[in-house]
């Protein structure tokens, strides 16, 4: 199965649905940064997290998560944009923490206390920016959080990824479920009854069931319309230019020094790890354009 997201909406357009699979994507992610079974699966929920929350949002936005954890993981940064791709880190790839009850401890790998900041690019003069205090660091409950808290919207969040002994991501995906007003008590108390009996996400997909199948079993009872499907995809925004304009923008006195010190540079993206090389020539180049006033 390919990765890729559903979303419906329920008859009275009261109540969002949307339900994705990220088995693909998130292996990807976790072959690009090596990371331990446990910071792939923070990582991979994360991604989840973003590609469900940029669904959301209208053609051509796109956001960006930033969970900083008092654990050993640091940090997950992860960027989604609403056309179903993403790209995304964590600090400390190869941080590991024992088990809780039988299962990775994704809580224990982030840290239970911390940040969640949510910057949305809405193609305004100035990005949205939300920040939340982490609500438990498991990932799923932390964006439930942050929507109820910084956008007063009700939301459930179901977010999992299966890593096999050997480190192999075989299952991930999540659903995003938000009530608009009107809400509904009796709609409410139907959907939290659903999400109840819903297993647990990634046996859901090793099942070998479908996203479909998972907004159906969320809506149960109730009748909704689906309104599309999209496919997936684990994607970096980076490229020869952005760097250069990365460099140019360190100004003359850094790229000075980097040439006079190491007469050359090599740059790591940290969401791909694509390396990028540049000669003293290049670099001399670059330095002119610095030393250029900025265009009107
Ligand atoms: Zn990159």
């Amino acid at each position: 199965m390919t990765d890729y997201l559903v979303r419906a909406i329920s008859d009275r357009a009261n109540v969002i649905g949307l339900a994705c699979v990220t088995t693909a994507l998130v292996e990807e992610a976790r072959k690009i940064h090596g990371t331990s079974r446990t910071a792939s699966a923070a990582l991979g929920r994360a991604m989840t997290g973003g590609l469900l929350m940029g669904a959301l949002l209208k053609k051509g936005q796109r956001l960006a998560l930033k969970f900083e954890g008092n654990g050993p993981l640091k940090k997950i940064i992860v960027e989604a944009d609403n056309d179903g791709t993403v790209r995304g880190f964590v600090g400390v790839p190869e941080a590991e923490v024992p088990f809780k009850d039988e299962k990775l401890n994704v809580s224990g790998a982030l840290g239970s206390q911390g940040l969640l900041t949510v910057i949305k690019d809405l193609g305004l003069k100035e990005p949205y920016q939300g920040i939340v205090n982490l609500l438990s660091g498991e990932i799923g409950e932390d964006i439930a959080f942050y929507y109820s808290e910084s956008e007063q919207i009700p939301s459930a969040v179901g977010l999992g990824v299966f890593v096999e002994p050997d480190g192999k991501v075989s299952a991930a995906g999540g659903f995003l479920v938000q009530t608009l007003p009107p809400t509904e008590v009796k709609m409410v108390d139907r959907l939290i009854e659903n999400i109840r009996k819903i297993p647990r996400v990634t046996e859901f997909f090793r099942d070998g069931k479908t996203p479909e199948a998972l907004l159906a079993d969320l809506f149960s009872g109730a009748t909704c319309h689906v309104l599309g499907k999209t496919p997936l995809f684990f994607r970096c925004r980076c490229g020869q230019e952005r760097v250069e304009k990365i460099l140019v923008a360190l100004g003359k006195v850094e790229l000075s020094k980097m040439i006079d010190e190491q007469g050359k540079a090599e740059v790591t993206c940290e969401f791909c790890r694509t390396g990028y090389h540049f000669s003293r020539k290049e670099l001399e180049n670059l330095l002119l354009e610095a030393g250029r006033p900025a265009e009107a």
